[in-house]
C-alpha cells in the first residue's frame, strides 16, 4: 500500500491535538499507511496550535510556498480557542492563510483526523465507526423551547464560544464549534437542560462559518 506523506506543523499548541494526530500518523489503530516527510514532499500539512508570535514567521513562510493541502486541526488552529486574546497569540491561521479543511474538537477524535486526511488525498474512508465513550462531549444540541434566557451558559463559557443577540421576538443564542473547547460547563450550568453536548464528533467543514448551532428562545415561550 502506498504511504500518504504528511507534515505536522505545531504553531503553539498544548499538545492535545498533536497526540491525537500522532495516533493516526503512526498507524497505531488503522490500516492506512502514512509517513512523516519533509515539508516539500508532503501532500497534507496538519497544522495545530494558535499561531504564536514566535512560530508565525517560519510557519507562514513554509505554508505560503507549499502546494500541499492544509488541515487546521482543533479549536486552536481554527480560532485560537481558549487562548484567544493571550499575549503570545497572533492567530488564528486563517487570518493569513486559508486551510482546505477545518476540524473542530479540543482535540478532534483520531477517526475524524483520519477521515479528513483521506478526504484531502481523495481516498475513501473505509473503517468501522468508533465506539464513543459514554461521557464524550461533542457537537452541542440546543433546544430553545426549554431556554429561560438566563445566560448562565454564556457567562461560564471559557472560550467565548457562545453569543447572544436580543431580537424583537426573543433571544438568539449561537454556539460556535470553531471556538468551543467542549468543556461541558454550559451544559452543567443550564438549569433547564436546554443545552446538551452530544456524542457527535464529526465536525469537519471547508468554511469555519459553518461551525454553528443556533436557535431563538422566544419571549412568548417561557418566562425568565
Ligand atoms: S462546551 Fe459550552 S462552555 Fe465549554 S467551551 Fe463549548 S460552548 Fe463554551
Ligand atoms: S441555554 Fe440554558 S443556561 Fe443558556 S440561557 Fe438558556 S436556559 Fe440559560
Amino acid at each position: 500500500m502506498k504511504k500518504i506523506p504528511l507534515y505536522h506543523l505545531n504553531t503553539g499548541s498544548c499538545n492535545g491535538c498533536d497526540i491525537e494526530f500522532l495516533a493516526v500518523a503512526r498507524n497505531q489503530w488503522n490500516d492506512y499507511q502514512f509517513e512523516i516527510v519533509p515539508l516539500e514532499k508532503a501532500k497534507v500539512i496538519v497544522v495545530t496550535g494558535v499561531l504564536s508570535q514566535k512560530s508565525k514567521p517560519l510557519a507562514l513562510k513554509a505554508l505560503k510556498k507549499t502546494k500541499a493541502k492544509i488541515l487546521a486541526l482543533g479549536s486552536c488552529a481554527n480560532s485560537t480557542g481558549i487562548f484567544a486574546g493571550g499575549y503570545p497569540v497572533t492567530g488564528p491561521l486563517d487570518k493569513y492563510i486559508k486551510p482546505h479543511w477545518y476540524l473542530a474538537g479540543c482535540p478532534p477524535k483520531p477517526e475524524l483526523i483520519l477521515e479528513a486526511i483521506l478526504k484531502l488525498t481523495n481516498q475513501k474512508a473505509n473503517f468501522p465507526q468508533p465506539e464513543i465513550p459514554p461521557n464524550f462531549r461533542g457537537r452541542l444540541e440546543y433546544k430553545p423551547e426549554l431556554c429561560i434566557r438566563c445566560l448562565n451558559c454564556l457567562r461560564v463559557c471559557p472560550a467565548q464560544a457562545i453569543q447572544a443577540q436580543k431580537t424583537k421576538s426573543g433571544l438568539k443564542l449561537s454556539f460556535y464549534y470553531d471556538r468551543c473547547v467542549f468543556c461541558g460547563l454550559c451544559q452543567e450550568s443550564c438549569p433547564t437542560q436546554a443545552i446538551r453536548l452530544t456524542q457527535d464528533y464529526k465536525m469537519i467543514e471547508k468554511s469555519r462559518k459553518k461551525f454553528k448551532t443556533e436557535g431563538l428562545a422566544k419571549f412568548s415561550s417561557r418566562r425568565s
